[in-house]
């Protein structure tokens, strides 16, 4: 899929750590928080990603672009993963990207953020919010902007839709500025060909240096050009239910609620 090809750059970008000291409770009374999060609105997120998270009773956050297929075909699917738990998240109606960056070539000039106005940009992230309303009845979500491109001409939309999200799932500057988690160690991982092992550590690392490890997975056994494989998933998973007293696995929007609110 050519927008998922696309998203290899910025995750890469995600990788960084930002952090500062901290105590054990900022996390739910635990020594981490892990933010399982799937970028895409992906058949395979509700054929075998949610099935795996339910029979281990964890919740994640779903991004969702509103005018994919595997979203509009399936709405009563994405409204029951919700009602039992998991967040959807907004990822914007048509998924806009810079188009005049290497390896952007997938990106088509009506959907290039180089020629959106900053009301387009803005209208089109609010009309994703009122799909996604009109699917889980919820006013609290997060947002996930596409390729970590949220700017246009030299101004960030983030700013102008800061009071209809709860946060902002990236690690930009931008979304820094508008989340103001204040000092908390947060730390981001977007596997692509990762081994379960890998997937471990990066949550041994969290929970080392008391940190929220963001995970932004694309493919899951598929479905995407940026891709885990379903065993690495599943040992990753298993790690966590494993270490369940000691890591806190919730949502994106209730983790970074409590953030907030410390
Ligand atoms: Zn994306």
């Amino acid at each position: 899929m050519q927008i998922a090809k696309a998203c290899l750059a910025l995750l890469l970008l995600l990788n960084g750590i930002v952090g500062c000291a901290q105590n054990r409770t900022t996390w739910n009374n635990k020594k981490c928080a892990v933010a399982l999060t799937y970028d895409d609105a992906l058949n395979i997120h509700l054929d075998k990603v949610i099935p795996a998270l339910d029979s281990m009773g964890f919740k994640a956050t779903f991004y969702l672009i509103g005018s994919s297929d595997a979203f509009t075909k399936r709405i009563p699917a994405w409204r029951k993963a919700a009602a039992n738990g998991h967040e959807l998240g907004n990822h914007t109606l048509f998924h806009p990207c810079y188009g005049k960056r290497p390896g952007r070539e997938w990106v088509r000039p009506d959907y290039d953020l180089n020629n959106y106005t900053m009301l387009r940009a803005v209208n089109e992230i609010k009309m994703n919010s009122a799909l996604l309303e009109a699917t889980d009845g919820k006013k609290r979500r997060t947002l996930a902007c596409p390729c970590g491109d949220s700017k246009v001409a030299d101004s960030s939309f983030l700013y102008k839709v800061k009071d209809d999200f709860v946060a902002m799932r990236d690690g930009t500057p931008d979304a820094d500025e508008v989340n103001g988690f204040g000092g908390r160690t947060i730390q981001w991982m977007a596997p692509n060909g990762n081994t379960g092992t890998q997937l471990i550590d990066a949550v041994k690392r969290a929970m080392e240096s008391n940190a929220l490890v963001i995970f932004v997975f694309h493919g899951v056994g598929g479905d995407h050009s940026i891709n885990v494989s379903a065993e690495a998933h599943r040992e990753l998973l298993q790690f966590l239910k494993k270490n369940e007293s000691q890591v806190w696995v919730a949502p994106f929007v209730d983790i970074a609620a409590s953030m907030k609110k410390q």
